[in-house]
């Protein structure tokens, strides 16, 4: 059985660590070819990708080890420059699998087109003539895409709001239709905005109005998942800190966020740094999650944490994470970049559904890391070693300089370019 366990990874060499995956078949071999060549991405698949290419731009691929959801373990492929995210997700991992794991659910995948209508003569007539219309609209919208119908999908409602109806208001007072689309495992920007483009017409017949926008919103709250952990405290113990201690901290430190939008963004940068490494090494639309995400954690009409943290009646701490997941598993690039076809193989899941999943219960554990830092040794203790590497790279360090040198810095307990350059200086005379 795949188990997503392997103790003693974080020091092999990146060669052993491969030929260790090969041996655990976590992949399949035709893939691993694209992985271990030396240029994953071609040129020519990078120019028929985007626009005026003139190279690629790599960045490191690491593995979030230890995760168990719903009692399945997951190797979690993370694509990220920033150290210590990944060692921090694993870690947290492997405490919540000691505690049984992170439990997890998704909504089907509903996505949201909207179309802009202006300048109805009467805004409620308009609004009822398309409300009455709607089972039309729907099949309107889905003989633009038969296909995704076929799949068992397609748009399946619609609601009208009315903008801007205060008199005092000063922009222009509008209609907006939104159609749901479940695009079932594509992330859907694409076929969503097909829909909506078509059924520009109908709209205008039936409303008098005119369309102007008529595109995908990166707010699909009917596109969401949940992951949520229980951890009794003494699982969060370590050296100085009593596992209460650690767990009224978070619980202290969570509070502050959701209080504060300027902690609460600081905090969410630290979910979203767990979020984006797999949203991104499958290939998927990190700007589209994160502009979902940051919304959806404003949804109560102020900008606040994305996580909870609590205590509950047996003293273990409980953490929920609920975000839209606008991710797919087939669709724009995913099927085109062979990192992103890797990544889900290493990542195994069947369904976009279950890949949001994953996402959130990685977002929920790079939470919790930080956390659980911030209110124990501090952020930067465990962050700068990590950092001290990039540091000695940055000025000039080669080969095994790099290591030395990483530790000469840590043991200064002094990590900073300038120092580095110092010592790079000194190691060539
Ligand atoms: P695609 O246009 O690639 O559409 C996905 C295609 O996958 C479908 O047309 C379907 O083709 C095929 N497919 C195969 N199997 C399945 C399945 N099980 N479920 C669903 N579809 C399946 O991509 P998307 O519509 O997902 O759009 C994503 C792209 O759009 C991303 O690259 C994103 O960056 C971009 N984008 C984002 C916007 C935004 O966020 N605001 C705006 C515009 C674009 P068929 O049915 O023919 O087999």
């Amino acid at each position: 059985m795949k188990t997503s366990r392997i103790p003693g990874f974080y020091n092999m060499s990146v060669e052993d660590r491969r030929q260790l995956l090969k041996k655990m078949q976590v992949f399949s071999g035709e893939k691993a070819n694209d992985f271990f060549s030396e240029e994953p991405l071609s040129l020519d698949t990078a120019d028929n990708m985007i626009e005026n290419v003139v190279g690629t731009f790599p960045l490191p691929l690491g593995l979030g080890l230890n995760f168990l959801i719903n009692d399945k373990e997951y190797i979690v492929p993370m694509a990220i420059e920033e150290p210590s995210v990944v060692a921090s997700a694993s870690h947290i991992a492997k405490i919540v699998r000691e505690a049984g794991g992170f439990q997890t659910e998704a909504t089907d995948r509903v996505m949201i087109g909207q179309i802009q209508v202006v300048g109805c003569d009467d805004m409620d007539i308009a609004k009822q003539a398309l409300l009455k219309a709607k089972d039309t609209i729907i099949e309107a919208a889905n003989s633009a895409y038969p296909s995704l119908v076929a799949r068992g999908g397609g748009a399946e409602d619609m609601d009208v709001r009315v903008l801007n109806e205060a008199s005092d208001s000063n922009y222009t007072k509008m209609l907006v239709v939104h159609i749901y689309v479940n695009t079932c495992d594509a992330m859907g920007a694409n076929i969503v905005n097909t829909m909506v483009e078509s059924l520009a017409p109908k709209v205008e017949d039936l409303t008098g109005g005119k369309v102007y926008l008529r595109i995908l919103s990166n707010l699909p709250d009917r596109c969401l998942a949940r992951a949520r952990c229980v951890i009794p405290p003494a699982l969060l113990a370590d050296k100085t800190f009593s596992g209460e201690e650690v767990r009224d901290g978070v619980v202290l430190a969570y509070e502050f966020a959701d209080s504060d939008p300027y902690r609460a963004v600081t905090h969410n940068k630290g979910t979203m740094n767990g979020i984006d490494p797999v949203v991104i090494a499958t290939g998927n639309d990190w700007r589209a999650v994160e502009a979902g995400a940051h919304a959806y954690a404003a949804k109560d009409g102020h900008y606040s944490s994305m996580t909870s943290w609590s205590v509950d009646e047996k003293g273990n701490l409980v953490g929920e994470l609920e975000l839209p997941m606008s991710v797919g598993t087939v669709g724009g690039s995913i099927n085109v970049h062979p990192m992103s076809k890797f990544a889900l193989d290493i990542l195994d899941v069947t369904s976009a559904q279950e890949l949001a999943q994953v996402i959130v219960a990685v977002g929920l554990a790079q939470n919790l890391g930080a956390l659980k830092a911030l209110v124990t040794e501090g952020i930067q203790k465990g962050h700068m070693a990590l950092h001290s590497r990039s540091v000695a790279i940055a000025a000039g360090a080669t080969g095994e300089m790099i290591d030395m040198i990483s530790k000469q810095m840590i043991d200064a307990k002094d990590i900073r370019v300038g120092k580095a350059q110092q010592l790079v200086e000194a190691y060539k005379r």
